[in-house]
């Protein structure tokens, strides 16, 4: 058979193709339209007469034609790079000179310095596509005829290549191939209980794994509808909730639903399902959304090397889902937590995740030497977070994440878990989050420091925090100070940037 995505993809097409796929506050897009926009486009990416696996890099605005575009690329057999729309020049520059694209596609707000790019890259082809869908990629497109033959692929063939999000570091380029997306689309399709008639309350961004594939993906192989909105907005997300059966945020997007006063349960009625995941989910916004809301929020975990790796139970049958965990490996994932020699680690213990699976990517462009140092001699993926399965009353198959092992502080040789000293700061009466940092201290190699955000309105004093702290901690926990500050550096993705805070906080 044809592994190709949007064969795959398609083949979950409802058969009423007048079906709405895609909806939008003021366009509407049934399948056939995805099927006829999709054919247009990938049309005219092969009369470009580019070779096989050349890339087709993308920095537009969300819209319905930015996700044909992603479709077209697949269905084309070339291979789809998506970049954050906050990248300036600067890096722009880096992704293109990395990938080497053929085709670049961005807004016509940036073409000027865009072309500039791409030019020095070497990259011939450059069209715009703006967030209503103008530009000349629209233009060429529309003079394309409207069936194209898909591609025939091979499931180790490349698809995608997706930038990590930098959080630890500069981003490198994850190769996925159409069976690594392929794989984790049917597997999610059958776990979390993709049907037809549902309707995808779409709000994320589409140059990242968990709006591009976990939820486009999961709408389009199950036939269902999505409500196509740029980012969140509180006022349209609680319009169009009643309408919906799932929707998926990362944890910031559930904190700002009910930071509102008109979130309620009547809100969710037509609701079946919400997926947390990108960044951890405080346990604190997990219960008070159980109790606004009725739903109890399912917290998966994964990242742009492998797609989806674990998930909390859809299905009762499977387990409860569990607070503060992400949940079980999914069918198909194999995943084990090691200490740095590789050794197991008992149930309860923290190590590293490593895993693998059909999911798994094959390495990192061009970074030959970077794919073998993050792959076992075995052939486990180090995920580079640390995570615990079982403890503390949770059973053996749910994975806890403790943190990213670069994150992990050594202070005075001994070990210390942000998340654990994280979670005693969270509970304090007055206190709204914190992240937990090691920095450079002449004696202790490093030393703990935290950073905490107090509650709106709240003054807190850095010692009590100290001194509260040593009553359930041990000493070399301990932060030697304590930072206060109204907000936590955070990425487009709602990652807390640890990298940021230990340069900000290293001399103070
Ligand atoms: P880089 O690899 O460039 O430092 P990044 O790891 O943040 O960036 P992504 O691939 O976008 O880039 O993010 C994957 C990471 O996000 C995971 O390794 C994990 O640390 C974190 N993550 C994802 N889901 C969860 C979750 N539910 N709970 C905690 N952490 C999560
Ligand atoms: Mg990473």
């Amino acid at each position: 058979g044809n592994a190709n995505l949007y064969a795959l993809l398609s083949s979950g097409f409802p058969s009423d193709k007048s079906k709405t796929a895609i909806e939008t506050p003021d366009r509407s897009y049934s399948y056939a339209d995805i099927d006829d926009m999709s054919a247009r486009l990938a049309a005219l990416l092969r009369a470009l007469d580019v070779p096989d696996g050349a890339r087709v890099a993308v920095q537009v605005e969300k819209s319905p034609e930015a996700l044909m575009l992603y479709l077209a690329t697949i269905r084309a057999g070339l291979v789809y790079l998506p970049l954050n729309t906050a990248y300036r020049s600067a890096e722009v520059a880096y992704f293109l000179t990395d990938a080497e694209p053929s085709i670049v596609v961005c807004d016509s707000a940036n073409l000027a310095w865009v072309s500039e790019l791409a030019q020095k890259a070497g990259t011939p082809h450059v069209y715009t596509l703006d967030a209503d869908g103008s530009g000349s990629l629209a233009v060429a497109a529309a003079s394309q005829e409207p069936d194209f033959p898909t591609a025939s692929n091979r499931p180790e063939d490349l698809a995608a290549i997706l930038y990590t999000s930098g959080t630890t570091g500069r981003s490198k380029g994850a190769m996925l191939s159409h069976g690594n997306l392929g794989s984790n689309a049917q597997v999610l399709n059958t776990y979390w209980g993709w049907r037809q008639n549902d309707v995808l309350l779409h709000m994320l961004p589409i140059f990242h794994v968990h709006g591009l594939f976990v939820a486009s993906h999961g709408a389009l192989l199950a036939g269902a509808t999505m409500i196509w909105l740029p980012r969140l907005n509180i006022d349209q997300a609680l319009s169009y909730l009643p309408r919906s059966s799932v929707m998926m945020g990362v944890p910031t997007y559930y904190v700002r639903l009910l930071a509102d006063k008109r979130f309620s349960r009547e809100v969710c009625a037509n609701m079946r399902l919400f997926i947390s995941g990108s960044a951890p989910l405080l346990a604190e916004t997990f219960d008070a959304f159980r109790e606004r809301s009725g739903h109890t929020i399912l917290e998966r975990y994964g990242m742009s090397e492998t797609i989806m790796l674990t998930s909390n139970p859809y299905d009762p049958n499977e387990g409860p889902r569990l607070r503060g965990t992400v949940g079980k490996p999914l069918p198909g994932v194999s995943l084990r937590v090691v200490d740095d020699e590789g050794g197991a680690v008992a149930p309860g213990g923290v190590g590293n995740v490593q895993v693998r699976g059909p999911n798994v990517f094959s390495g990192y462009w061009r970074m030959p030497e970077k794919t073998r140092q993050e792959f076992t001699g075995d052939g486990w993926f180090r995920t580079g977070d640390l995570g615990q399965l079982g403890g503390q009353g949770i059973p053996d198959t749910y994975l806890t994440i403790v943190g990213r092992s670069k994150d992990l502080i050594i202070s005075g040789g001994y070990n210390v878990y942000p998340k654990e000293v994280e979670l005693v700061i969270d509970e304090m009466p007055g206190v709204n989050e914190s992240a937990v940092i090691g920095v450079p201290h002449p004696d202790f190699g490093e030393a703990v420091v935290a950073v905490v955000v107090p509650r709106e309105g709240e003054t807190l004093d850095g010692d009590a925090i100290i001194a509260q702290l040593k009553q359930s901690l041990a000493n070399y926990k301990v932060p030697k100070r304590v930072h206060f500050t109204d907000q936590l550096v955070r990425n487009t993705m709602g990652k807390v940037q640890k990298n940021v805070l230990r340069e900000r906080y290293k001399a103070l």
